[in-house]
């Protein structure tokens, strides 16, 4: 049977036992797709069902997550943790909290924080969850139950060794610290390595909050200079305005860049003179406002909620928001309007659709797996200070987070040129994580 014939195989079947998932098909699809490339060169990579065995999670975990609102009433939301592969270490990957959230949600993620935690270089396995909770327009006291009933369940499936949560959309330091609490509470130790993301007087690390978006710069900043480019009065645009887009547009403005627009789900900003940082994070971070504030509070500021973001003429495109933000359409108009660059804050922002037109027009393309990794290594960098008991200073962690990134691009870059498809990043990343991987699922048998 033909490479292709196999892969197809698997891909068809995977559709019918993961029915109603379209998140997870596209995760795995795109993963696929760059895998056929290995395998005729490597058949090996087929042996012993190894990619059945990777598209299937180790464990999934969906509990019922009951809790008090203010007004006495109670409210029943889902909780997941789908822990999907543990080869290169304990399970890793973040919690979101977002009413979007569902299985397929949380596998997509859990698939792809493999790839991008085998690109890290560092030892973690690959996991996610979440829950369909909207944080949005509730009380801390409310916050706070809701997490304690979450972690009442969770506690008994993680741990140090076992699998590590963090943050990610809808969980920051705030929630970070209510799940600590309890867990603290319920397993009646400090065990400061079963949650990264923490606060800096109890076991967090530096650099933990600004990592994702300082990376995602980090790498588009090798990705650029590759091309002889650099981020020095290049125009660029950052959707979102949470803890990567807001990292990201600090970093990017530190490098000379001027981010000309940012957003939330409701609208996006103009900022043709570029943000003021500081009042940004005081409008999202401090008061937990939307993003129409800044536009209301800075000079020269608009905002809008007709047309998208992607509309603007800019250098360099970093979408930070969510999953399947930015369509072929917008990366038509991107590459219209003169963009060369696109880096992935956000996991999957680009549809399959987008990725193509990259292809087709010239878009220097660094996927989420790679772009984003810099979060969940500064998470394992954490871990490791945890373990030796130690705090690592601003300026150490930082320098370590810039060379693991430099490092990711480095890989991915000649991962693609050793298969024939120098430039491609997709592709690269896709391979890269894959091998180191596979070859430690493959050394430790049929689990
Ligand atoms: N949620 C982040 C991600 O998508 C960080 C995960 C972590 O730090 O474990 O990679």
């Amino acid at each position: 049977m033909s490479i292709e014939t196999q892969v197809s195989e698997y891909y068809d079947k995977l559709l019918q036992r993961n029915a109603g998932e379209p998140e997870f098909h596209q995760a795995v699809a795109e993963v696929l797709d760059s895998l056929k490339i290995v395998l005729e060169k490597d058949p090996h990579y087929a042996d012993y069902s190894l990619i059945q065995r990777l598209c299937e999670p180790e464990r999934q975990l969906i509990f019922r997550v009951p809790w008090v609102d203010d007004e006495g009433q109670v409210q029943v939301n889902r909780g997941f943790r789908v822990q999907f592969n543990s080869a290169l270490g304990p399970y890793k990957g973040g919690l979101r909290f977002h009413p979007s959230v569902n299985l397929g949600i949380v596998k997509f993620l859990g698939f792809e924080q493999i790839f991008k935690n085998s690109l890290t270089g560092l030892p973690i396995g690959g996991g996610k969850g979440g829950s369909d909770f909207d944080p949005k327009g509730k009380s801390d006291a409310e916050i706070m139950r809701f997490c304690q009933s979450f972690m009442t369940e969770l506690y008994r499936h993680i741990g140090e060794y076992r699998d590590v949560p963090a943050g990610d959309i809808g969980v920051g330091g705030r929630e970070i610290g209510f799940l600590f609490g309890q867990y603290r509470r319920l397993a009646n130790q400090h065990e400061s390595g079963v949650l990264t993301g923490k606060g800096l007087t109890w076991g967090g690390s530096l650099v933990r909050t600004e990592a994702t978006g300082y990376g995602a710069v980090y790498f588009t900043k090798e990705m650029m200079a590759a091309r002889g480019a650099s981020l020095e009065g290049a125009k660029v645009i950052v959707s979102g305005s949470g803890n990567v887009a807001i990292y990201a547009i600090e970093k990017a403005q530190q490098m000379g860049a001027t981010v000309i627009a940012f957003s939330d789900s409701s609208g996006w900003v103009h900022t043709p003179n570029g943000v003021d940082v500081e009042k940004l994070k005081d409008i999202k971070e401090v008061r937990r406002e939307r993003v129409s504030a800044y536009a209301d509070e800075v000079e020269g500021a608009s905002y809008h909620t007709d047309g998208s973001i992607w509309d603007l003429p800019c250098d360099v495109a970093l979408p930070c928001a969510t999953q399947n933000e930015l369509n072929g359409e917008h990366a038509a108009t991107l590459a219209d309007n003169g963009c060369k660059f696109v880096a992935e804050g956000a996991n999957m922002p680009s549809t399959a659709e987008a990725i193509e037109v990259y292809r087709e027009r010239g878009i220097h393309f660094g996927p989420g797996k790679a772009a984003n990794a810099g979060g969940v290594a500064t998470s394992a960098l954490e871990m490791q200070q945890n373990a030796s008991r130690d705090s690592w200073s601003f300026e150490y962690t930082d320098d370590r987070l810039q060379k693991i990134m430099s490092g990711i691009f480095k890989n991915v870059a000649k991962t693609a040129k050793e298969y024939g498809h120098e430039g491609d990043y997709v592709i690269g990343a896709n391979i890269a994580g894959f091998k180191k991987v596979a070859d430690a699922m493959l050394a430790q048998g049929v689990i």
